[in-house]
């Protein structure tokens, strides 16, 4: 039940954080938050649930997403007997675990109609949730309401601006990824996840253009020019990905089999034979941990310098208590060695052997 997402960051993050937690500094490598953004039912929460690897999100034709998820994966150890414990707890429920996903799935509508009502209204009130797990990296993802046009039921007639102001508050922030959603029957021309992605990174630094519902394109179509950026260029690119449609939710497909169904789509569509590197979830998880990669590697030379300092001042004190056995120094100095062989492993990794990441 691996999680796709970060899977190949994990190792890499986990020892820097043990190195961190030795050396007893309050440093630490603190990930970039993901969020989704798209129109409603283009697929922003089965895209978010297919990187985690578990079902736990409403999904559905009709409105599910009313308030902002945050979704926080934390990592844990596994047990001393090698089994594994997999659980969620919500902020409004305090020290009450959830281990079955389905159970979560029914808090967060029940704590969605708490606040949002009974009758598709939309509140921008937080549900944060944490994932405990040993297959998961540290990092926050944001599960969003989709942009919808026209009011329904209990929703106020500027909907739309609401929902827009939101989705900004999130996606605004620099240190945000965003995941830009479209479906592959809708025109990328009209796509509301590109124009609001657009307006917070007009530079496309933190746009990722996700492709959903390639499977249900109207026959003679295809997403090809969408993938290669020809309709609408987006420097971080794009990727296609299928999820399970409403029918597959209604059977209780499980992940494993969509991921496994979603291969054997590609594979057997000859319109995507080459372009295999803009296809499917694992495709996604992977541009994902090159960008995470990335931005550890921007981080370290900061942490580094900080080490150092730190090293120079109880080289110091340690000079000033004379001789002690169990150094101090020697630790520190120790430890800044491993660090820079991690931040030379980083650069090679970035700039040469990208394959070794593969998620897949
Ligand atoms: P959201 O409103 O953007 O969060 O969209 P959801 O993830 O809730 O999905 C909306 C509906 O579209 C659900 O019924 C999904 O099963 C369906 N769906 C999402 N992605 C795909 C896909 O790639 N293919 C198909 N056939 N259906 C999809
Ligand atoms: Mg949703």
């Amino acid at each position: 039940n691996a999680a796709p997402l970060g899977h190949s960051v994990i190792p890499i993050v986990n020892k820097l954080q043990d190195i961190f937690a030795q050396l007893g500094s309050q440093s630490t490598i603190e990930l970039p938050q993901v969020a989704v953004v798209g129109s409603q039912s283009s697929g922003k929460s089965s895209v978010l649930e297919a990187l985690v690897g578990r079902d736990f999100l409403p999904r559905g034709s009709d409105i599910c997403t009313r308030r902002p998820l945050v979704l926080q994966l934390l990592q844990i150890k596994r047990k001393p007997d090698g089994t594994e414990e997999e659980y969620g707890e919500f902020l409004h429920l305090p020290g009450k675990r959830f281990f079955d996903f389905n159970e979560i799935r029914r808090e967060i509508q029940a704590e969605t109609e708490r606040e949002a009502g009974g009758n598709k209204g939309v509140s921008d009130k937080q549900i944060r949730l944490k994932i405990f797990s040993p297959n998961v990296l540290d990092i926050t993802l944001v599960d969003l309401p989709g942009i919808t046009k026209v009011p329904v039921g209990d929703q106020p007639s500027d909907i739309e601006a609401r929902i827009r102001t939101m989705i900004m508050s999130y996606i605004k922030l620099p240190s945000c990824l965003i995941l830009a959603v479209t479906p592959a029957n809708a025109d990328l021309a009209n796509s509301d996840a590109l124009q609001i992605a657009g307006n917070a990174d007009p530079d496309g630094y933190r746009t990722i253009g996700v492709i959903t519902k390639l499977d249900i394109m109207d026959r003679g179509t295809d997403a090809r020019n969408f993938l290669l950026g020809k309709v609408i260029p987006l420097r971080l690119g794009y990727v296609g990905v299928v999820n399970r449609s409403q029918e597959d939710i209604i059977l209780n497909r499980s992940i494993k089999d969509a991921l496994v169904a979603e291969e054997k789509f590609f594979r057997s569509r000859p319109v995507y034979s080459d372009l295999a590197d803009r296809c499917g979830v694992p495709r996604l998880a992977k541009k994902l941990n090159q960008i995470l990669v990335q931005h550890i590697k921007t981080v370290l030379p900061g942490l580094k310098s900080r080490i150092s300092a730190a090293l120079v001042s109880v080289a110091k004190e340690h000079a000033s208590y004379g001789e002690i056995t169990e150094s101090k120094a020697g630790q520190g100095a120790l430890l800044l060695n491993i660090l820079s062989k991690y931040s030379e492993a980083f650069s090679s990794m970035i700039e040469g052997k990208n394959e070794e990441m593969s998620t897949s």
